[in-house]
């Protein structure tokens, strides 16, 4: 028996309603030149939240000539760096006014339980923006000393145009990391949102106008991948390509971008990271931060702690504990209070999640709990765990996006080293351990681009994320995310006299 099935309830009416919908191309809100629309749904039951304008090639192809024009002859690119850093701040303060409406928006199309998207996503969004409007009058170049009587100095100079592609499990988060950077940097933007969650970018760009946004910096195409994200990837215009989604997509994203005109690329993709608890950590704490791991954002999360590893002495008792915990948590309408979990975001995914869950008793995994679809409507997936986990197994080794943890045993510290990193992917990991030297020896030896010891999911705009192998190229968030978004010059002069 699960927490609730407010799943089978009539969903609850979102306060708040659908303003925007348009493509946002130059400063104004346009339809697709297609004329063509296409539904986004809402997860609690499949229903039809709105109709949003279909862009495409030819839209990218406008919304790429306005942000070209807006870099090319301002008034962004001619603004000093602290006029930038102001529209910033004042977008922060208008995100902060309208905290309640965009937190309905994002989870009424995403399906994120309200009350994280209220006091964590849509305040992460405004601390994010200030993060990188404190940045924007701090970025400046260097003078180095060479060899010859030649004055150097290295600039820093925005790349240009920057095209930027998203995904649906933090809709928001997700185009703070994008945007934060590459406008704290001078660049302007095309922005193709993911086509199951379009709404809260459109909604919070019109605030970024409104705190004096000048028209063209920022375009925001809702669209398909193949048809708006590929146009936006080969475009020869574009300067630069970013993208975050699963790593199949990632290689398309490249290989298009090799294709045009080898913009440079930055990726952050799938994972599937371990965490790893040690038997001198504290179980308790251990056993709840592994479930947060897993099942936050309804396991939608390119970091989730979706390999859970636990020492051989403390196995059992660690088992036991996550399924009362995995049987405890509270799936309904995430418009409930106190609902930790809502659905899943689309059918395709619900689909997918299914099929593990599927692969993962066939192959001969412990179901402990969970296993089924909750409720009937909507793609709600009740909290599964399967223990005896085997390397190997599909739930082993692919990422499943969804609201299923698979726990492993393990003998040693060589040994979890080994088989955590035995994966084509390296985003995170999480480490509980008591001990200083294990926890120090792990750290070194984990080819992550996260390591949290005994915490995990700590996002601060400060802090730089990304992937080691095939979990992406580059960094977001942090001093590393600037760098993305800047070219380097050097120039060189020549010094007449160079005694002085
Ligand atoms: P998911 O499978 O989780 O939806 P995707 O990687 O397919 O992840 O999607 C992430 C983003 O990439 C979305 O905005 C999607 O529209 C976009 N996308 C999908 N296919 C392509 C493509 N061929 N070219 C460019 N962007 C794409």
């Amino acid at each position: 028996k699960f927490g609730t099935a407010a799943a089978v309830e009539e969903p609850i009416k979102p306060p708040v309603e659908v303003e925007h919908t348009q493509l946002l191309i130059d400063g104004k809100f346009v339809d697709a030149i297609s004329g063509r629309t296409f539904p986004t749904l809402d997860p609690r039951t499949g229903d039809i939240i709105a109709h949003v304008a279909e862009g495409d090639e030819e839209d990218v192809g406008l919304a790429v000539t306005a942000a070209r024009k807006a870099f090319d002859e301002g008034p962004w690119t001619r603004m000093t760096a602290y006029e930038r850093s102001m529209v910033l701040y004042r977008f922060a303060d208008l995100i902060e006014k309208h905290n309640d409406e965009i937190a309905a928006l994002e989870t009424w199309d995403n399906g994120k339980p309200y009350e994280q998207s209220a006091s964590a996503e849509v305040p992460m969004l405004a601390r994010l923006m200030r993060y990188y409007a404190g940045w924007a009058d701090k970025i400046h170049g260097l003078v180095v000393p060479a060899d010859g009587p030649h004055h150097v100095q290295v600039l820093r100079e925005p790349m240009g145009v920057v095209g930027q592609i998203i995904p649906w499990n933090f809709p928001l988060l997700m185009y703070a990391w994008k945007i934060g950077p590459a406008l704290a940097t001078g660049n302007t933007i095309v922005l193709k949102t993911a086509e199951q969650t379009p709404l809260s970018a459109i909604y919070v760009s019109n605030l970024l106008m409104e705190a004096g946004l000048p028209p063209g910096v920022l375009n925001i195409i809702s669209g398909f991948g193949p048809t708006a994200g590929a146009a936006l990837a080969s475009h020869m215009e574009v300067d630069k390509i970013a993208f975050t989604g699963s790593t199949e997509t990632g290689k398309i994203v490249v290989e298009l971008a090799a294709r045009s005109n080898l913009k440079p690329v930055t990726l952050e993709l799938g994972g599937k990271s371990p965490f790893i608890v040690f038997d001198d950590a504290d179980i308790d704490q251990a056993v709840e931060l592994a479930h947060f791991a897993l099942f936050f954002n309804q396991g939608q999360c390119c970091c989730a702690g979706s390999r859970t590893y636990v020492h051989e002495r403390v196995y059992d008792e660690f088992v036991e504990k996550s399924k009362a915990r995995a049987m405890k948590r509270v799936v309904g309408d995430p418009f409930k209070k106190g609902v930790e979990q809502g659905p899943q975001i689309d059918m395709e995914q619900f689909n997918k999640i299914m099929k593990y869950i599927r692969l993962g008793k066939e192959s001969g995994a412990t179901l402990l709990c969970g296993g089924e679809r909750s409720g009937s409507k909507g793609y709600y997936i009740q909290p599964t765990v399967f223990a005896d986990v085997q390397e190997g197994m599909p739930i082993a080794t692919d990422e499943i996006f969804g609201p299923v943890q698979s726990i492993f045993k393990f003998r040693d510290l060589d040994e979890v080293i080994q088989r955590a990193n035995a994966s084509r992917f390296g985003l995170a990991a999480g480490v509980f351990t008591s001990n200083l030297d294990t926890a120090n020896t792990i750290s070194r030896a984990l080819k992550a681009g996260t390591i949290w010891i005994n915490c995990f999911d700590v996002f601060d705009a400060a802090i730089p994320f990304g992937g080691y192998k095939m979990s992406g190229q580059g960094r977001e968030k942090g001093i590393d995310s600037l760098r993305n978004y800047l070219e380097v010059k050097s120039v060189v002069t020549h010094l007449k006299n160079p005694a002085w």
